[in-house]
């Protein structure tokens, strides 16, 4: 089982991000927030957590001292459980990450987004490159063994030499982990708003694409390994949490916002719907395309026999797309398939 907590409060919004959080909270908020996030982790079944994971948001903004007292008293983590935290740069200092030793954390996300100070500053971010790379040593130094950051490919205006300098960068820290995501643009947020009065162009998907092709080849040339679409870790380094959801694991999600997924019952910042049998093993079951393990279609019979009528279909489809190029093996996207995983998913939840 793993536990997902969510912590929707951010120092300023980013022009990018429709994530659920918002700038402008007072202290009192987020500890009053942190008591009723502490008091659902008290009513949880007694269990051990395989990966607990604090994102946001910024979770580093709260006082996580009575979420973390919470999970001790109710026995929730073990050593063995991969306990990451979410951080910006902004967060990054000798008392938080005190905070976060002594609360168990052993694994530190840290939300670089780019290591191009007019990238920086046109993302809305609030720090620049130096200061993130600083926050990393210092996360190091603090000696969190198991660390990454998260950089966001396809900015408009980025060139290809401040590109591949960002992504150089980042690997010159030492990281165990990476994630690169494509610039996804969300609407209402600023972005979106600045492209549609045409005040901001765009790259073409060509060019987006040519900057996830430099990062699959820088970090593949400092031995990371991508395991997922837009994620990539040295042997040993990844993201377990992530990885137990693509696999079609349980988790709890608490907090607003957060998504949980336990048996047939779905939450969303607390409110329960429930899918039914077939649902639920085909949302468990397709997501394992996204990563380097690819889709099964023997783990799925074996896991989940609702399925196995649908499953002469699904090969028929797959091998379709084998035959365009898009995934090799049984079944396994090639690179170009990753560029359309979105699409070929979608064939398989009607
Ligand atoms: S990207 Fe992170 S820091 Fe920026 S608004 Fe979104 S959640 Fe907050």
């Amino acid at each position: 089982m793993n536990l997902y907590v969510h912590f929707p409060f951010c120092r300023v919004k980013c022009a990018y991000c429709a994530l659920h959080s918002s700038a402008g909270s007072t202290p009192a908020a987020r500890r009053e927030y942190c008591v009723r996030i502490a008091s659902e982790i008290a009513a949880l079944q007694p269990c051990v957590f395989s990966t607990i994971y604090f994102g946001g948001g910024s979770p580093a903004l709260c006082d996580l001292v009575p979420v973390f007292d919470a999970i001790r008293e109710r026995g929730l983590a073990s050593a063995e459980t991969e306990f990451t935290v979410e951080l910006h740069p902004l967060d990054v200092c000798h008392d938080v990450l005190d905070m976060l030793k002594r609360g168990g954390v052993n694994r530190i996300s840290l939300g670089v987004q780019s290591l191009d100070d007019d990238t920086l500053k046109s993302m809305g971010r609030l720090h620049t490159a130096s200061e993130a790379e600083a926050a990393f040593r210092f996360v190091r130094a603090a000696g969190f063994v198991n660390a990454g950051i998260d950089l966001i490919a396809g900015w408009p205006g980025t060139t290809d030499e401040s590109w591949r300098s960002t992504m150089k960068r980042a690997t010159a820290l030492g990281l165990d982990h990476c994630s690169v995501y494509s610039l996804i643009r969300e609407p209402k947020t600023r972005l979106d708003l600045a492209v549609r009065r045409g005040k901001v162009l765009l790259p073409s998907d060509d060019e987006a694409l040519a900057q996830i092709d430099v990062a699959r080849e820088v970090l593949a040339d400092a031995g990371f390994s991508r395991y997922e679409i837009s994620n990539y870790a040295r042997p040993g380094r990844e993201c377990r949490h992530n990885l137990a959801v693509w696999r079609g694991e349980d988790y709890i999600g608490i907090g607003e916002g957060a998504h949980g997924r336990v048996g047939l019952v779905r939450t969303e910042s607390g409110v329960e719907t429930t899918v039914t049998p077939e649902e639920d093993a085909v949302e468990r079951a397709i997501f394992a395309l996204r990563t380097s393990e690819g889709l099964s279609l023997e783990r799925i019979a074996r896991m989940w026999p609702i399925l196995v009528p649908r499953i002469p279909a699904w090969r028929e489809t797959l091998e379709f797309f084998k035959r365009q190029g898009l995934l090799q093996d049984a079944y396994r996207l090639t690179p170009r398939g990753t560029e359309v995983c979105d699409s070929i998913l979608s064939d398989f939840l009607v």
